[in-house]
C-alpha cells in the first residue's frame, strides 16, 4: 500500500513537471519563429521609404496570411500604422504596450499578455524598423496563444498515456519483484510459526533455503536445535516422572486455579479419585484443610505444613507456593502407620504409668512407716537412698503420666479463658519454700494482660517445669517471672541467675530424657521430661519458645501465648 502510494507521487511529479516542461519548449519554439519573421520583415519593410505606403500594406496583409501571424506596424510615437485584424484608425495608442515600449528602446522584445483589441491571449514579438541608421517604426508580430501551443494538447495526451502506461508498468514490474521475495518470507514465518506453536517436525524446502541463503539454512539448523532439546526435554521429563513415580510421597502440581500440571503414581493411590483425566484438583478431592493449607501458603514466603484425615487415613501435607511459574507444589505423606505406632506407644506409656504408680504410692508409704522404726545407722542410710531413688522412680512416672495426659488431647486443646496472672500468682506460692530453702528471691514482675484463650492445666504444667528447672539449675541470686502484652499475646519469661546450659546443649534440651549433666540431674531429681511438657504445651497452643543462656550466669526461658487461636503463628 505505502509502496503504491510512492509509486503514484513519484509518476505525478514526472507528470506534472513534464507537461510544463513541454508547454515551455513550444512557447520558446514559437518566440523563436515570430522573432525570425519580425526580423526579416523589418528588414523587408526599412526597404519602402514611408511607412504608410500602400505597396507595404499589401505586402503584410500578403505576409500575416502566409505566416498565419497578425502583423502590425507601429510609427515611433505609437500610433498604429497597419494592423491585419482591426482598422488601425480604430486603435487606441500602442506606446505604452510592453513589448512596443520595449522595441523603441531598440531591443526586440516578446510578451505573453492580453489582447484589449482581440480579446485574447496572445504572443508578441515586436521588432525595431531601422530606417537610415535611425528607429522608423516598430514591427509587431503575434499569433493567438492558443494557436501558437495547437500542438500542445496532443503532446500532452501522448505525455499522460505515456506516463499512465509507465505508471502501471512500475506497478507490475513491482507486484512480481515483492512477489518473488515476500513470497518465499511468507513461507518462511509459515514455517516458523508451524515449529512455534505445535513444533512440528518441518523442515525447509530446498528450493527456500537456496533462494534465502544462508537464512533459509538457518532456519534449518534452528528448527534441528529446538528439535534436539524438546528431544532431551521429553527425556529429562521422563526421567522426572519415573523419579517421583518411585517416591513413596504424594506429589501433586497445581497452578493457581487448581488446574492439574504434574500427579505422580502415589498421589493416584492415595487419592484414587484424582485420575488420569481430573483437570482441576478440587472437582473429587474436597477437602477444607486442604483449601485452607494453599491459601495460608499462598500469603507465606514459607512452606506450610497440615494434617489430614481422609477415609480412616492420615496424612501430613506441606504445601509451597512458587511466585515464579505461579504454582502450588503439595507433598502428602501417608503417617497412618507412623500415627498407630505413636498411639499405641503413648498408650502403653500411659498405662504402665498408671500400673506402676499404685505400688509406688504404696513402696513409699511403707518407707515412710520404716523410717519410724528403730534401724541401725547402716541401715538408715540405705533406706535413705531406696527413699530417694523411689521419688525420682515416682517423680519419673508422675512426668510421664503428665505427658501422657497432656498428649493425648492432641492439638484440639480445650480454649478456656485464663488468667495467667493468677495462674502465675498461685505457682509461685507452691514454690515459694523451696526458694527461700535455698535462699533464692522469687519474683513477679507483670503488666495489665489480656484474658487469653488457652487449656490452664496445661499452661501450669508448662509454668511448674519452667520454675522448678529454674529453682532446682540455681544456688544463689534470683529467680523471676515476667508477664508482658506482645503481638495480640502474652509473653512470659521465667529467668534465673543459675548455672546455665552450655551452647551445645540447647538445640537438644527439649527432647525426651535429655538431660545437660546426668549426674546433677540425678541429684536434683530430673527426668529430662519437664522441658518436653513445656515444649508440648506451647506447640499445641501455637506459640513459640525461645531459650537464652549463658552459663554461670543465668537462663531466661520466654513464652509467647496467642490471646486466641485466631492470633497464632506457627511454632
Ligand atoms: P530435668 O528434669 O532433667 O530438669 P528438663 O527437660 O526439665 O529435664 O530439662 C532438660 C535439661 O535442661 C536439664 O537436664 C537441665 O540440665 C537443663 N535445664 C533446664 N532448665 C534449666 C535452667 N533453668 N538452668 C539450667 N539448666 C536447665
Amino acid at each position: 500500500m505505502f509502496f503504491l502510494l510512492f509509486w503514484f507521487v513519484i509518476c505525478t511529479v514526472i507528470l506534472v513537471f513534464g507537461l510544463l516542461e513541454v508547454r515551455q519548449v513550444i512557447i520558446d519554439d514559437q518566440i523563436g519563429e515570430l522573432t525570425g519573421l519580425g526580423l526579416s520583415l523589418s528588414k523587408e519593410i526599412a526597404g519602402f521609404e514611408f511607412l504608410d505606403d500602400t505597396e507595404l500594406q499589401k505586402f503584410i496583409f500578403t505576409q500575416a496570411r502566409i505566416s498565419r501571424t497578425r502583423l502590425t506596424i507601429v510609427d515611433t510615437s505609437g500610433k498604429v500604422i497597419y494592423d491585419t485584424e482591426k482598422e488601425a484608425e480604430t486603435m487606441e495608442l500602442h506606446r505604452y504596450r510592453p513589448e512596443i515600449n520595449q522595441a523603441l528602446s531598440g531591443e526586440v522584445s516578446s510578451v505573453i499578455r492580453w489582447s484589449d483589441t482581440l480579446k485574447k491571449k496572445m504572443l508578441y514579438v515586436a521588432v525595431p524598423i531601422r530606417q537610415k541608421g535611425e528607429i522608423s517604426g516598430i514591427c509587431r508580430v503575434s499569433r493567438p496563444l492558443e494557436l501558437a501551443i495547437s500542438a500542445y494538447p496532443r503532446i500532452r495526451n501522448h505525455i499522460l498515456i505515456g506516463t499512465g502506461l509507465f505508471f502501471l508498468l512500475g506497478l507490475c514490474i513491482s507486484y512480481f519483484l515483492l512477489r518473488k521475495i515476500l513470497g518465499p518470507l511468507d513461507d518462511l514465518s509459515l514455517i516458523v510459526r508451524r515449529v512455534a506453536e505445535t513444533g512440528e517436525e518441518v523442515t525447509v524446502r530446498p528450493s527456500l533455503v537456496k533462494l534465502l541463503q544462508p537464512l533459509g539454512a538457518d532456519l534449518n539448523k534452528i528448527i534441528l536445535k529446538i528439535r534436539e532439546l524438546s528431544e532431551a526435554q521429553k527425556s529429562d521429563r521422563e526421567v522426572f516422572q519415573s523419579f517421583i513415580d518411585s517416591t513413596e510421597e504424594g506429589w501433586l502440581l497445581v497452578d493457581q486455579d487448581g488446574r492439574i500440571i504434574l500427579a505422580n503414581r502415589s498421589l493416584r493411590q492415595m487419592f484414587p479419585e484424582i485420575g488420569e483425566g481430573s483437570e482441576f484438583f478440587w472437582q473429587n478431592l474436597r477437602l477444607p484443610v486442604l483449601n485452607e493449607l494453599i491459601n495460608q501458603a499462598r500469603n507465606s514466603d514459607r512452606p506450610v505444613q497440615g494434617q489430614l484425615e481422609k477415609e480412616g487415613r492420615y496424612y501430613t501435607c506441606l504445601v509451597s507456593w512458587l511466585p515464579r511459574r505461579q504454582h502450588y507444589l503439595l507433598k502428602f505423606t501417608d503417617i497412618t502407620e507412623t500415627q498407630e505406632l505413636s498411639r499405641r506407644k503413648k498408650e502403653f506409656v500411659a498405662n504402665l504409668a498408671h500400673e506402676l504408680k499404685t505400688p509406688l504410692t504404696s513402696i513409699n508409704g511403707f518407707l515412710d512407716t520404716l523410717e519410724d522404726e528403730a534401724l541401725s545407722p547402716e541401715g538408715k542410710n540405705y533406706l535413705t537412698i531406696i527413699k530417694r531413688n523411689t521419688d525420682r522412680i515416682i517423680r519419673l512416672v508422675e512426668d510421664l503420666a503428665r505427658l501422657a495426659e497432656i498428649e493425648e488431647k492432641g492439638p484440639e486443646i480445650l480454649r478456656e479463658p485464663v488468667d495467667l496472672v493468677a495462674l502465675v500468682k498461685a505457682v509461685l506460692e507452691v514454690y515459694r519454700k523451696a526458694a527461700e530453702a535455698k535462699g533464692l528471691k522469687l519474683k513477679l514482675e507483670e503488666e495489665p494482660l489480656p484474658i487469653i484463650m488457652a487449656d490452664a492445666f496445661q499452661l501450669e504444667q508448662l509454668l511448674v517445669n519452667l520454675v522448678d528447672n529454674a529453682i532446682r539449675y540455681t544456688e544463689k541470686g534470683e529467680v523471676v517471672v515476667k508477664l508482658q502484652k506482645k503481638e495480640g499475646g502474652v509473653l512470659l519469661t521465667v529467668s534465673d541467675t543459675g548455672i546455665g546450659i552450655p551452647e551445645e546443649h540447647l538445640p537438644r534440651i527439649f527432647e525426651r530424657f535429655y538431660v545437660v549433666d546426668k549426674s546433677r540431674s540425678r541429684k536434683t531429681g530430673g527426668t529430662g521430661l519437664g522441658l518436653s511438657i513445656v515444649k508440648h504445651v506451647v506447640q499445641v497452643h501455637k506459640g513459640r519458645i525461645e531459650v537464652k543462656s549463658s552459663p554461670g550466669f543465668g537462663t531466661t526461658f520466654s513464652v509467647w501465648l496467642p490471646a486466641s487461636l485466631k492470633d497464632s503463628q506457627t511454632a
